[in-house]
């Protein structure tokens, strides 16, 4: 077996395993991951298809590699579609596969023009692609993404500039002496890798995505759709420590919903307690439920002046939400504790604990109340003030 033999093997087995390890990226919950799996199994049949060499007629071979390549790339761009989240466009994409069938058909059945067949199925496949590129190209999130979406388009790129060069050359009577040269050598070695390097990135791409839907999934609490306590550490490891306020709130006797309606009214009311925080306090809030009935915010760039304004705020709008539905026909209402770190913590736990201290205050003092920090009390003398006046 020459190299020429052994490089025909080897380009469908690498294919094919490409398109095994997007079906078990699949079976982690990736859909586009089954396109591009389909798409490179598709593709591994289509160069598996020189083997037909002398078993079937030439024509039957032809189209056989020509349907399997076009199908290879109508999945390359659904994968697209479908991993940026846009519409598929599937009757246009269909109809492109099916003109382009019908086209290839023509010249290799009635004309019997192999060039032209490989124009028409490299210009189907490119356009197969380059619809969903055109699609998505504003749409990567991050840095790998970013990265598949140049390689998909110089891919396309790659097939129509390598026709372009076919098309020439035919026109100028070069193509007999392209075709054996070392140029068209590269060129085909360098659409080889193109292939491979796509695979690369996409699996890269889909690989990164599964792993931040799981990571998601770690980090937020399932019933409120809040950060959970690592969500919480880790968003808050990126987050400017300086003028950071902290936001404590414990639902007052929370225990007497559940007892008396059922712990499922209870999650409803955690939910929409864990909604009106989040209406209520700023974007960049980072909002947490703790367990239970706790919640904790952390606000950058935020004084205590205007944390308690937001605490109080959310209080407000909290006691005067109307809960009949669930069939409570009394007052929902929360108790609130109000600090800022301080350059003397040692982390951000620091500050939560003295305003979980506050919110104990704010318990004891009867309440549906927002305490600033336990100390100095005097500080927060107008704040309570005001809280108390229910305004
Ligand atoms: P206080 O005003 O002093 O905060 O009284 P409370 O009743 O709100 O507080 P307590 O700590 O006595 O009760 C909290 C209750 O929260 C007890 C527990 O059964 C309930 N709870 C904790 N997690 C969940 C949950 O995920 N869903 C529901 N429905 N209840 C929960
Ligand atoms: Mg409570
Ligand atoms: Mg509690």
């Amino acid at each position: 077996m020459n190299s020429g033999d052994q490089f025909a093997f080897l380009l469908p087995v690498v294919l094919a395993l490409f398109g095994i390890a997007f079906l078990i990226v699949w079976r982690w919950g990736s859909k586009p991951a089954l396109h591009w799996g389909c798409g490179y199994l598709s593709a591994a049949l289509g160069f598996s298809a020189q083997f037909l060499t002398g078993i079937v007629p030439i024509e039957v071979q032809a189209l056989t590699a020509d349907i399997l390549f076009l199908s290879a790339f109508f999945f390359y761009g659904q994968a697209m579609l479908v991993h940026f989240g846009k519409p598929t466009h599937l009757a246009h994409r269909l109809g492109a596969f099916l003109l382009g069938l019908c086209v290839l058909a023509y010249v290799v059945i009635v004309e019997k023009n192999l060039q032209a067949e490989l124009l028409v199925s490299d210009l189907t496949c490119a356009y197969l692609l380059a619809i969903p590129v055109i699609c998505v190209r504003k749409s990567g999130r991050h840095g790998v993404e970013t990265t598949l979406l140049v390689v998909v388009s110089l891919v396309v790129g790659e097939l129509l500039v390598r026709n372009a060069v076919f098309v020439f050359l035919g026109t100028t009577g070069g193509l007999e002496t392209f075709v054996s040269s070392p140029y068209a050598f590269v060129m085909n070695v360098g659409a080889m890798f193109g292939g491979i390097i796509m695979a690369l990135t996409a699996l890269a791409a889909v690989t990164v995505n599964v792993i931040f839907r799981y990571r998601e999934a770690a980090e937020r609490d399932a019933l409120t759709g809040l950060l959970n306590r690592r969500g919480f550490e880790r968003a808050i490891g990126w987050t400017n420590k300086a003028k950071l306020a902290v936001v404590t709130c414990d639902i007052d006797y929370f225990k007497r919903i559940n007892d008396t309606l059922g712990h499922a009214t209870g999650d409803t009311v955690l939910q929409g307690v864990a909604a009106l925080l989040r209406n209520t306090l700023p974007k960049n809030a980072h909002i947490a439920r703790f367990g239970g009935e706790e919640f904790v915010a952390c606000i950058a760039d935020c004084t205590l002046h205007d944390a308690y304004t937001l605490a109080n705020a959310a209080r407000l709008v909290l006691a005067g939400l109307d809960w009949s539905d669930l069939g409570i026909s009394t007052q929902i209402t929360a108790s609130f504790g109000v600090d800022v770190s301080t350059t003397n913590d040692q982390s951000i736990h620091d500050a939560i604990g003295r305003a979980d201290t506050a919110l104990y205050q704010a318990k004891r003092a009867g309440r549906n109340q927002v305490f600033p920090k336990p100390e100095r009390q005097t500080d927060g003398a107008n704040l309570r003030l005001i809280s108390k006046n229910g305004s």
